[in-house]
């Protein structure tokens, strides 16, 4: 096989490994052809995909740039150092570190620059939405320190700012850390900051979900607040798969090296590559006017759910998040899902602050890149509820997710 250019990648799979392709172009088509509701998901860029897709993904390059243990890492020093000065600028923080692997790499080395095994921390519980690195017994997390859970208000649904008070100064944790996998409204940074400097606390921020937000201007920013906020690339941000840590200069050296050496090996320059891309993407004016589409594609999906019958946590969003109970329907999340995955309609259940069954948690990062825009979040809401009836027949529900999706390709041509 010639190596002497530029693999022209879908053609060169189909000719070297037909069954591999094979399995990529159906899952192309399963995401052209069904509705991607996942709250965490995204359509990158075809200049994203070239990136990741780059002979980068050869190169070791342990360390930073400057400062690397391989040879022949001056380019990929460029890259890194690019993706880096975008991160900073775009975000404004002062210093910012690329090479986290995914979203829960950039928690745990958060944790490492931070804290010791056995340091009490505050976060939100697992119910309320906290993620797995929150505390959870399966994760490393839930072993190697002690979380105590805040919760949000049984009423409203909102985080219980009284709560968080109370139980920092009641256990004095090392840090308090704000962030969530379904917390559909903005969160109150100045509050935790506030809270993590009367208890002598480090404040992170677990901003996975609305960084893409705070990228276009359209959620407010942890980066004021925070001593370290840690991101993913890929949700709301359109970005590759992978995590990000912003900070203060005064904890650079230590953040670095929390995630290599101490958590990290070499890191992925085709992904830091890729990320640089996906920085400079989330820059321009279109970015900004697509995350405010994205919110208020979201508001107007979860006052059309609402309209439905379902219960919207909290009365609404303020995101692209929306965490919905179906039960009024007549059916748990974990029925309703499968039923909503039969027609087309892909999307997560979530757990419920103070219910024992299922919801149902959307996001409309992915639609909105589609090109799909409030007419569309109105008919998304009245197929979902109609599938979770189980009024609309299963077939001709898929139908019409079909007749929908096909008018906004993710990926034309
Ligand atoms: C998505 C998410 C993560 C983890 O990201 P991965 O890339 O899946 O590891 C961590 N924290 C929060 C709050 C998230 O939403």
């Amino acid at each position: 096989m010639s190596v002497t250019h530029a693999p022209q990648t879908a053609d060169v799979l189909a000719r070297q490994d037909p069954e591999l392709a094979e399995i990529l172009l159906g899952e192309l088509d399963r995401q052209a052809s069904t509705l991607q509701l996942i709250a965490a998901e995204n359509f990158c860029s075809p200049a994203v995909l070239a990136a990741l897709g780059s002979p980068l993904a050869n190169k070791y390059a342990e360390g930073y740039p400057g400062a690397r243990h391989h040879g022949g890492c001056e380019i990929v020093d460029v890259a890194e150092r690019l993706a880096v000065e975008r991160a900073k600028s775009l975000f404004g923080a002062e210093h910012a570190n690329v090479q986290a692997h995914s979203g829960s790499s950039a928690v745990l080395a958060a944790y490492a620059a931070l804290l010791r095994p056995g340091d009490t921390v505050l976060a939100l519980g697992l119910p309320y939405g906290g993620h797995l690195t929150h505390g959870s017994p399966a994760n490393f997390s839930g072993r190697w320190f002690d979380f105590v859970p805040y919760g949000v208000d049984a009423e409203t649904g909102v985080i219980d700012h009284d709560q968080v008070r109370t139980l920092a100064r009641t256990h004095r944790p090392k840090a308090i850390v704000c962030g969530s996998i379904a917390y559909p409204r903005h969160i109150d940074y100045a509050f935790f900051r506030e809270v993590a400097d009367e208890v002598g606390a480090y404040l992170i921020a677990d901003a996975a979900h609305p960084i893409g937000l705070v990228a276009g201007g359209a959620a407010p920013s942890p980066v004021p607040y925070a001593d370290i906020v840690c991101a993913t690339t890929h949700k709301v941000l359109r970005g590759p798969r992978g995590g990000m840590i912003l900070c203060g200069s005064e904890l650079a050296e230590r953040v670095d090296r929390a995630v290599f050496p101490f958590t990290q090996g070499g890191a992925q320059m085709h992904t830091i590559a890729a990320k640089a891309v996906a920085f400079g993407e989330a820059a321009t004016p279109e970015f900004a006017a697509y995350t405010r589409q994205v919110v208020a594609n979201a508001r107007v999906l979860a006052a059309a759910l609402a309209e439905e019958g379902c219960v919207v946590t909290t009365g609404g969003t303020d995101t692209h998040l929306v965490t919905a109970d179906p039960a009024p329907l007549g059916v748990d999340g974990r029925t309703a899902r499968g039923r909503l995955a039969a027609a087309g309609l892909v999307l997560d259940c979530c757990a419920l602050p103070h219910a024992d069954s299922r919801g149902l948690r959307l996001g409309t990062a992915a639609v909105t890149t589609q090109g799909m825009a409030e007419k569309e979040m109105t008919r998304i809401a009245a197929l979902l509820a109609g599938v979770v009836r189980g009024t609309a027949e299963s077939a001709r529900a898929r139908e019409e997710v079909r007749d929908l999706v096909d008018g906004f390709p993710p990926y034309p041509g």
